[in-house]
């Protein structure tokens, strides 16, 4: 099965075929149904698996196109700038027959050009945590309308002792959300913050 089976909206599928890729990869054929049908879904999966289509085709797919509601739908945290940065291209190629709106929120960008972005109402918005919860104070900015929520390489955001601004910022996104969980290992430390933060979540490995 390709990519057609999961019953994809056309303007993805099209980004998707364009990009190249025939088949999904294992973790995508597991995880994007589950997150397809709305399941919180903790994935064990590392750099290489093609872990990050599998939370972005169904974030696109969700979000479905821009909305003039005020506030952004979808939060992606990453541990660094530069898989922050890797991971928006990555959206904006997935997402450029829509007019959903990604923007970038990370440190060593000045913080005037991150308000700039913000003025634009982003769908979607991927930060790192520190410089996320230092908008937030700065500029008000609101999590309430998140929906969709994706922790990605958890593992490295927990050993770059992100743990307290990641508290905070669950605490600021409805609890009606959707929340994935990528992460290439799994501590201990790290199944108690999945029991506490995620709704039943579907466990997907390879
Ligand atoms: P990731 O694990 O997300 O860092 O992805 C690793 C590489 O695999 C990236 O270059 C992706 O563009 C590529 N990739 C992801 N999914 C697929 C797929 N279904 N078919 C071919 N390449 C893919």
């Amino acid at each position: 099965g390709g990519f057609q089976t999961f019953g994809l909206r056309q303007e993805l599928l099209r980004a998707i075929l364009h990009k190249g890729y025939k088949v999904p990869t294992p973790i995508q054929r597991k995880a994007i149904p589950l997150a397809l049908q709305g399941m919180d879904v903790v994935a064990m999966a590392r750099t290489g698996s093609g872990k990050t289509a599998a939370f972005l085709v169904p974030m696109i797919h969700r979000l479905q196109r821009h909305s003039l509601k005020i506030g952004a739908r979808a939060l992606l945290l990453s541990p660094t700038r530069e898989l922050a940065v890797q991971t928006l291209k990555f959206t904006k190629e997935l997402a450029k027959y829509t007019d959903l709106r990604a923007s970038l929120l990370v440190g060593g960008e000045s913080i005037d050009s991150q308000f700039t972005q913000l003025a634009t109402n982003p769908d979607i918005i991927i930060s790192t945590p520190g410089r996320l919860m230092h908008i937030i104070i700065e500029a008000k900015l609101s999590l309430a309308a998140v929906e969709f929520l994706v922790f990605d390489e958890a593992d490295r955001l927990f050993e770059m002792g992100f743990e307290v601004q990641i508290n905070e910022i669950l605490f600021k996104v409805s609890n009606k959300r959707q929340t994935l969980l990528f992460s290439a290992t799994m501590p201990e430390s790290l199944v108690a913050f999945a029991r506490a933060g995620l709704r039943d979540p579907a466990l997907v490995r390879l």
